[in-house]
């Protein structure tokens, strides 16, 4: 096999690569220190420089994942930035996840293109509830976690309790490869689980530099830490007796997560988390198609679709569609073929996307993300190949809790609106359903949280100039229906049947009880859930 005529890289060369990449992301509820670590993470690989060199978020350093003005307004991520750095002998992509339960759909596509996870988790609040979330979409998709428990400069809860925690509500047993030395708030260093050593974390002035580092032998640190480092040592012990040490295949089928303890803002822990992701995490593989054949790293070139993406500021006012590297060697100016249409794509303008900044690319391993400019035949969940065809599962849609009817304020913009919502459904930022019924100057969007209507309102007016006004409907349950139950289920009362844009026919209720209703009306009918698989 080889990587295409047009690589100039051997297969053993791909197959050497792909093993380099660890490409992962950081789940978290919001405010957990996800910015922060992310950051840190770059710093200690040393991939920016400076940490906090560009500035966003009001009030505080922001940080290369912070981008759009509503993002930074609020304070929340909504938008994917993958950021790249190398450490040690590996090429690291972090793929960001925005953290607001509104934009989880979001999420699960960014989760579709990692191979591994960091469930973050802060000291004092154990695991809260969009972690759990997060959490439940690796467990469902196989993604394997480490477990970061962050803030440890901070008083929070005592260690044994937040691993009884996570074995209780995420079912994984957790692993520690290290164990701190001083209780949460008097962070002294970890004891290794692994070689029994010390090592000793010392404060450095702000975030933005290296925290100083000093390994000692376990009679040293006992010298240095005396009660501290005893009960380290103890607690470590009664971890031993239940067996929680690291192993590998546990943690890869998703059984068990090692668990780091770590300060994020003091930089405290950051390389251990490095070193744990070169060391245990799994490295980018031989991916399954849609009918489960793995296509190998050094098949030729193949990827997938797993976020799209335009108007990220206004310097750049393409789009831009994020393809996860799956086969092969991406190489900038190659033509390859979009397989749901089986067209060719020249992809000239392939970028690495790094926060608000961007860099043309040469080339690209499996594991990594190019972000392809100009992408408007792109939509999420497509993928791309050249000489043999693939296509990789699709993403699953979300089921809609939350719909909107949508027009333009002025009929004179009707082309604008129009464009604009083509736009954003195939960005996957809202869902456009149609009806004969509606037509297309009032279509329904259907969101799986009511921020993304914000969103939508927002680049309407701002990107497409297309204001428009949105008014909510009584719905707030879909279920997917067929062509012949539409008839019975237009003669219902505040039922609804719209068709989404790729084709599903979805049957709009009130509420639950409505559904019931119908249901035991019509036994008959098709009504089924629609399901993220
Ligand atoms: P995100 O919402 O998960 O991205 O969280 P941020 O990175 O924005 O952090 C939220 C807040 O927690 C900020 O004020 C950070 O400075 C603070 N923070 C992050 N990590 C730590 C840490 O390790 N210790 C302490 N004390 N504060 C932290």
């Amino acid at each position: 096999m080889n990587s295409g005529p047009s690589s100039s890289h051997s297969p053993a060369d791909v197959r050497a690569q792909a093993a380099r990449r660890r490409t992962f992301a950081v789940i978290s509820h919001p405010d957990s220190g996800k910015s922060t670590l992310t950051e840190a993470l770059a710093l200690h690989a040393r991939a920016i420089g400076m940490a906090g060199a560009v500035h966003g978020k009001a009030g505080r350093r922001a940080t290369v994942s912070d981008w759009m003005t509503m993002e930074q307004e609020r304070g929340i991520s909504i938008t994917s930035a993958a950021l790249q750095f190398e450490y040690r002998d590996c090429v690291f992509n972090l793929l960001d996840t925005p953290g607001h339960a509104d934009f989880s759909e979001d999420t699960y596509r960014v989760l579709s293109a990692v191979d591994s996870a960091v469930m973050l988790v802060d000291a004092a609040k154990g695991l809260e509830a969009q972690t759990m979330k997060l959490f439940e979409v690796c467990a469902h998709r196989g993604v394997p976690i480490i477990t970061v428990i962050n803030k440890w400069d901070r008083p929070g809860m005592e260690p044994l309790a937040l691993m009884d925690e996570i074995q209780e509500r995420t079912g994984m047993l957790p692993t520690p490869l290290t164990w701190p030395v001083g209780q949460s708030g008097d962070f002294r260093g970890v004891l290794d689980r692994l070689t029994g050593e010390y090592t000793k974390y010392t404060r450095t002035d702000g975030g933005a530099n290296l925290a100083g580092e000093e390994t000692f032998a376990p009679e040293t640190a006992a010298e240095l830490e005396g009660e501290a480092w005893t009960t380290a040592v103890d607690e470590s012990d009664l971890l031993d007796m239940e067996d929680q040490n690291h192993e590998e295949a546990t943690y890869l089928e998703g059984r068990s997560t090692p668990v780091l303890f770590a300060s994020a803002v003091l930089n405290f822990g950051v390389h251990k988390i490095l070193d744990t992701l070169v060391d245990f995490a799994p490295a980018a593989e031989a991916r399954p198609d849609a009918a489960g054949e793995p296509r190998p790293v050094d098949a030729p070139f193949s990827g997938f679709v797993f976020k799209v993406q335009a108007g990220m500021d206004s310097n750049h006012r393409d789009r831009l569609a994020y393809v996860r590297v799956c086969s092969g060697v991406f190489e900038r100016g190659m033509v390859v073929t979009h397989a749901a249409t089986g067209k060719p794509f020249a992809t000239k303008y392939a970028q690495q996307v790094f926060g608000r900044d961007r860099e043309v690319i040469d080339e690209a391993f499996p594991g990594d993300v190019v972000g392809l400019v100009n992408a408007s035949a792109l939509r999420v969940g497509d993928s791309l190949y050249i000489e043999r065809k693939v296509e990789f599962p699709s993403i699953p849609t979300f089921s809609p809790e939350h719909f909107m009817v949508i027009r333009a304020k002025d009929s004179s913009k009707y082309k604008q609106f129009r464009r604009g919502i083509q736009q954003l459904d195939h960005e996957g930022v809202i869902q456009v359903l149609r009806s004969d019924l509606r037509g297309d100057q009032a279509p329904v969007l259907g969101a799986v949280g009511p921020m993304q209507f914000e969103v939508v309102e927002d680049r309407m007016n701002n990107e497409f100039n297309a204001p428009s006004t949105l008014e909510r409907l009584n719905f707030s349950l879909a279920r997917r229906t067929v062509a012949e139950d539409v008839p019975t289920l237009a003669r219902e009362r505040s039922v609804e049947v719209l068709s989404r844009s790729d084709g599903e026919l979805l049957a709009l209720f009130s509420d639950r009880w409505r559904l019931q209703g119908v249901e035991r009306a019509h036994p008959e009918l098709t009504l089924e859930p629609l399901v993220v698989s």
